[in-house]
């Protein structure tokens, strides 16, 4: 059953969801198609009510949303809930900036006068991953909307629940009949809409393989694309770190979500003078943890989001350990029922070894001792990846040298304060390229359209 939800926690199956038949799936592209006809025409300040009351709606029903999460994917309540309402700030950013984002800018030619001006391209694809149920969803319909597109969604096939409140949201907030569809297809049926003309773009956040194959089909169809996707973040540790300030973030950095984060910290890079004092205090905050039941607000580490998540993991630690990396701590499921993972830290993972250009998407940590500042840039840039990444120093102008020289899309200085809506999120290499949030979020899928007047003649 491709679309599914099972609790993680327990494993108990709450609801199974029929993909939908190509012909309901024609129904939803022409509903959606015929609703950009009127909204494209509609003020920024009409598309803003409909926005503010979907951000007013989350905020008011963050328990309800944040439950259907937590009993679908297993994120600890707490977590759960800051999601919700970072969803709704997000929605209300765009609802009260996307007019002056996508204002006028004048030019200056020569002869006459001239602007770009950005309009709507129509029904945008976008595919999204369980891992932020909400957020996701959020960080492409705020922007989309409000730029005077519309929305056809693939959510995740383990969080139906989250994609159907999220749909139902966008009704109750009054949004018009195609305005934001959630579609319960197979990756056939998703390629189909891609290639479907009535289609003008599409969005993708997940892994690097859907990434090459949407990409690729988006490209075939000569559509514009944006691909949000994997990462193995560095965490640079230098000599001059206060290391109190940095083992908390080390522990956030890695375990938030359970370690399920795109630009979760993955490789900890420590420089050798600091190394053994971060090492240890890294591994007892590690072993401080207590698995148990996400709803219950006092638990400090929750599941994972599948069964086969967790199985996924534990094969790719497996296969790290058969080519010579050495397991610090953890490496186990957690004797317990539901799909947890021991908080584990690998050491010795080697160039050749499968994990040194992976991703672990979950509680899993690679430490690296290096010699010195220079080692740890070169360290960092040693991959595939190229998402964000975290520089701990007492030193903010040696901070921002080392962000620098860092190949990546985003660079925090003694935090990983990763996301906020006004700050532009994405990566390079394997990691995709385009931006959502802040300004440039809104203008991936929009034409800007160059406008001229002049008085002379043709010149013949
Ligand atoms: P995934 O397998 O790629 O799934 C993500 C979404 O893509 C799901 O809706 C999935 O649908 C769909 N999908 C996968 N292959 C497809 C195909 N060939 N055709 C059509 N749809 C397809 O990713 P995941 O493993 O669940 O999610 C975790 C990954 O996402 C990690 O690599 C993580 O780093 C990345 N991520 C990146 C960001 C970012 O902003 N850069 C944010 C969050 C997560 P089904 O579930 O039905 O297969």
């Amino acid at each position: 059953m491709a679309y599914q939800s099972v609790n993680p926690f327990n494993g108990e199956l709450l609801e199974n969801f029929d993909e939908i038949t190509d012909s309901v799936l024609e129904t939803k592209i022409a509903t959606a198609v015929t609703c950009f006809v009127t909204w494209r025409l509609r003020s920024y300040a009409e598309r803003a009510v409909i926005v503010a009351k979907a951000s007013a709606l989350m905020r008011e029903r963050v328990d309800e949303f944040a439950r259907t999460m937590t009993l679908e994917m297993g994120k600890r309540i707490g977590e759960a809930k800051g999601e919700v309402q970072f969803s709704a700030d997000i929605l209300a950013y765009y609802a009260n900036n996307a007019e002056r984002f996508l204002a006028n800018v004048e030019l200056r030619p020569t002869e006459g006068e001239g602007h770009m001006e950005s309009s709507p391209i129509g029904v945008i694809f976008g595919v999204e991953p369980w891992n932020f149920p909400y957020y996701q969803l959020a960080r492409v319909a705020g922007p989309q909307l409000m730029a005077g597109n519309v929305l056809l969604v693939k959510h995740a096939g383990c969080v139906p629940r989250c994609a159907i409140a999220f749909e139902k949201l966008w009704l109750d907030a009054g949004a018009p009949a195609g305005l934001y569809t959630n579609l319960m297809i197979s990756h056939q049926q998703s390629n189909r809409v891609i290639d479907d003309p009535r289609i003008k773009g599409v969005a993708l956040t997940g892994s690097v393989a859907a990434g090459r194959s949407i990409a690729a089909r988006a490209g075939q169809n000569l559509k514009p694309s944006s691909m949000e996707l994997g990462g193995s973040d560095a965490f640079i540790v230098l000599d001059d770190a206060d290391l109190e300030h940095t083992v908390k973030w080390a522990l956030w950095g890695r375990m938030y979500n359970t370690g399920q984060t795109c630009c979760a910290a993955k490789r900890f890079i420590v420089v050798e003078a600091v190394a053994d004092r971060f090492i240890d205090a890294f591994q007892t905050a590690l072993a401080g943890l207590e698995s148990g039941d996400p709803l219950d607000e006092t638990t400090t580490m929750g599941p994972l989001s599948t069964e086969s998540a967790l199985v996924d993991l534990l094969e790719q630690v497996d296969a790290a350990v058969a080519h010579g990396a050495k397991v610090l701590m953890g490496g186990k499921r957690v004797n317990r029922p539901g799909s947890f993972m021991q908080p584990t830290i690998l050491t010795g993972v080697k160039p050749g070894n499968p994990a040194f250009r992976g991703e672990f998407f979950g509680p899993v940590a690679m430490l690296f001792r290096v010699r010195d500042e220079d080692a740890a840039i070169a360290l960092a840039n040693d991959s595939d990846f190229g998402l964000g990444g975290s520089v701990f120093t007492r030193d903010l102008a040696r901070g921002g040298r080392v962000a620098s020289r860092v190949d990546t899309g985003m660079m925090f200085i003694n935090n990983i304060a990763w996301s906020d809506a006004e700050l532009p999120f994405g990566g390079i290499k394997n990691s995709g390229y385009g931006r959502e949030l802040g300004d440039m979020g809104i203008q991936a899928f929009v034409n800007k359209k160059l406008v001229r007047y002049i008085s002379a003649e043709a010149p013949l």
